[in-house]
This record gives structure tokens, sequence and C-alpha cells, in this order.
């Protein structure tokens, strides 16, 4: 008799590509860790992890490398330092994500992260959802990043009556990418964890596993999605937040933020635990993992931010280079097509000065883990084909942004050998 495996999921945690080994995502509110926290999670990877630490498009850190028999361990380590992994995979409400963290409004949006944190992380009535379901909050509009979440909030002000947000509905990347729509603008943050309850109710009521939010959309029609929203009984609940000191950790940047730069969010612990030491010198102990796969600090006021630059540099930290998303593709994950991290750096190569200064993503697989959609070059490898020789070689899409929305494939699959020709072309 077979027993079947055991699914991690809902504990964040993945079979590798490779048989036998495991990854570890950890969850952090809008991105922000304290260096105890960086420490923690250096340490395991260290001991049970090889020392490999991959930064995540949506702020996570994932650990890989682990053994079966380690989890709950690793599981006591992180839960020590206060982290959790609990609904960092599967059918669970997500990390909560901002890419805003140096807008001024950025302590509101990680207070809002941390009351949906501390809300649904481990709630069981949203642990059974069809698939994966995410929520970003956002300063703006200007990454676009709101468009690709289940749930988008995006700040819409601030007075006496408290926090507003726009919120959108129904986004996400994948094989069928799809824009959030403004569901209603200017929403009272007292309405907001009811009415994400109602619509993660509704979704798990009306969804067949493995589905996001925005098939059952597609499927119903937005004016009936809108009506069965109406039904639930948290719809027209308002749940104040009680008056007490402020959530954020993080105080705004104030043109005081710098980043320690990564190429495609690949780190080692050795790396963050030197990180972790320096955000206790220079940045009140707190360290913030970005939407870029970086890894951020607000410098406090009480020293000198060219002394902290100076000190992460003489590190041998970069804080300038080409931002690059790579996720992990064949390297690590079960379902990638290529070997991205090898891609990138070749990819690299062939850049030019004007090349350079875009945002470039790459994916793996059309997942599309790293957003290729909002990058201004987005790659995503889209097939595997043989060549002449009867080798299974991957082909690329070459993704350009849209005036408005998400951005679409101009090229289709591509050699990386001509993929190249067309980043050359760039300049
Ligand atoms: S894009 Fe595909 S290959 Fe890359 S991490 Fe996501 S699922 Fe894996």
């Amino acid at each position: 008799m077979t027993t079947q495996p055991i699914d991690y999921r809902l504990d964040g945690i993945y079979r590798q590509r490779q048989e036998g080994f495991f990854m570890q995502r950890v969850k952090l509110p809008a991105g922000v860790f304290s260096a105890e926290q960086a420490r923690a999670i250096a340490d395991v990877s260290s001991r049970f992890g090889q020392g490999a630490i991959h930064l995540t498009t949506r702020g996570s850190i994932e650990i890989h490398w682990l053994l079966e028999g380690d989890l709950i361990e690793v599981k006591r380590v992180l839960a020590k330092v206060g982290l959790t992994s609990r609904g960092a995979c599967g059918g669970a409400v997500r990390g909560i994500t901002c890419s805003s963290q140096g807008a001024a409004e950025f302590p509101a949006l990680e207070a809002m992260a941390r009351r949906l944190h501390r809300h649904f992380v481990g709630n069981p009535r949203f642990e059974r959802l069809p698939k994966k379901f995410k929520i970003g909050v956002e300063a703006d509009t200007a990454s676009r990043r709101h468009l690709i979440q289940d749930v988008g909030l995006v700040f819409a002000g601030s007075d006496t009556d408290g926090t507003r947000f726009d919120v959108y509905l129904g986004g996400g990347l994948g094989r069928e990418p799809q824009a959030g729509f403004l569901y209603e603008a200017a929403v009272n943050e007292k309405r907001i964890i009811p009415l994400i309850e109602a619509v993660a109710r509704v979704y798990a009521a009306n969804t067949p596993a493995g589905k996001r939010v925005k098939h059952l959309i597609r499927e119903i029609g937005e004016p009936e999605f809108r009506r069965r929203l109406t039904l639930e009984p948290s719809f027209n609940e308002e749940l104040p937040a009680q008056a007490g000191l402020p959530e954020g950790l993080t105080p705004a940047a104030a043109n005081r933020r710098l980043e320690a730069r990564f190429f495609g969010g690949v780190l080692s612990a050795e790396l963050l635990a030197e990180l972790a030491d320096f955000a206790a010198a220079w940045s009140g102990g707190l360290l913030m993992a970005t939407a870029d796969q970086d890894i951020a600090f607000h410098i406090a006021d009480t020293v000198n931010l060219a002394d902290a630059a100076e000190a992460l540099k003489l590190a041998g930290f970069a804080l300038d280079a080409t931002t690059f998303r790579v996720c992990p593709g064949a390297h690590l994950c079960k379902v990638g097509l290529s070997p991205t991290r090898d891609v990138a750096r070749t990819i690299s190569a062939a850049m030019g000065p004007a090349a350079k200064q875009l945002t470039w993503a790459l994916s793996g697989c059309p997942n599309s883990c790293t957003q290729p959609q909002l990058a201004e070059i987005g790659i995503v490898s889209s097939s595997l084909v043989k060549d002449e020789q009867g080798e299974r070689t991957p082909r690329f899409d070459l993704y350009r942004p849209n005036s408005e929305g998400l951005g679409s494939a101009f090229e289709h699959s591509l050699t990386l050998d001509e993929l190249c020709s067309k980043v050359r072309e760039i300049g």
C-alpha cells in the first residue's frame, strides 16, 4: 500500500523539484521584519537549508533545501521570534503585500497590512479556499500592483473618521492574466475586513477547487458577483479600529531609505545575518523585503544617511543595480520550464546602457510569479520545444506594458539566442 505524501502547503511549505527537499515560505506583513527575525531566518537557513534564501516579489522570504524531518524544528525556531508561515501557500489568505514602503503614507499602509495579517492568518474560516487569495495594500496606482490582487487596496486619504481605501477586486496573473476592477472608491477602514470576508465567502461558496476569484467573476459576471456580496452577513458590518498606539513598526522613509540590491532575489544566510547587524546599528532594527526582491532600510534620524550608505557599501552590498526580478524556475521549482537564474545572467550580459535602465522580470513558467506583466520588459518561459538534437529547450515570450492595465506579449516562442538579440536591439 502506498501512502500519500503529506500536504504541507497551509504551513507555507512546497516540495522542491529535487526529491526529498522542501521550501519554507515565511510571511512578512508589508515586507517588514526585525533584525532578530532576520537572524532566526538566517539561522534556520544555515542549520537546515544549505544557507540558500530567496526573496519573493510579494515581500516574503523562502528558505530552500529543507529536509522533511527538520520542518517541525524550523517552525519552532521561526515561531520563537513571532514569524509565521501559516497560509503562505495553498488555499488561504497569503502574505499581505505592499510595494509602497518608501511612500509618505507607509505607516498607515503597514498598519492596515498588520491588521489584515492578524485577522486572516490561521483563521479556519479562510483556510479552505479554492486557491490562493492575495491581498495587497498600496499608496497609489503607479506600480499597477493593485491590479494583480484578489483584493487590492489603494490609499484614498485619511481624516478624523479613519483611513480610506479604493478597493479593487478579482485581479491575478498566471496563465490567464486579469486586471482587477474598481469595486468601490474611498471605503472607510472600518468596512475593509468585513468586505474582504464577504469576498472570501462568496469565493469559497461558488468556485471550484483550483480557481481564483477572477474565474468566478468571469463565470457569473461582475453585476452578479456584486449582488452576491451584498447577501453576505458581513457586507454591511463595520469594525471600528479600537483606539490604541500606532500599529506600524516603520517610520515613513522621508528620503532616508536605502536598498541593498540582490540579483533575482538570491541571498545567503550569511548575508542576511550581516544585514540584520546593519539594521540593528542603522535602521532601528528593522528590515524590509521589497517587491523587487531587495532588502530596504529606513535609516534612523539619529544617524547620518551618507555614513549608513557607506557602511552598506563597505560591507559589499550593491545599492544601485538594474531591477531584474527572477523566480527560482527550473533550478528549484517543480513546474519551472527554464533555469531562470542562468537565463537572467545571459540576458544581463546582452544588455547595453539603455536596457540596464529598464525594469525586467523573468518567470520560469506562465504562472508569472515575478509579475512580468508589470515590468518594462517582461519575459515568460512559455514552453519547452524539441530542438534538432531532440533536446527540449525553453522558449520565451516577451512582454511590454500597455498604456494602462497589464502588459501583454509582443514576441512569442523565442529561443534564448533570439531573446538576447532582442535585448541587444534595446541598446
Ligand atoms: S513562475 Fe513558475 S517556475 Fe517560477 S516560481 Fe512561479 S511557478 Fe515556479
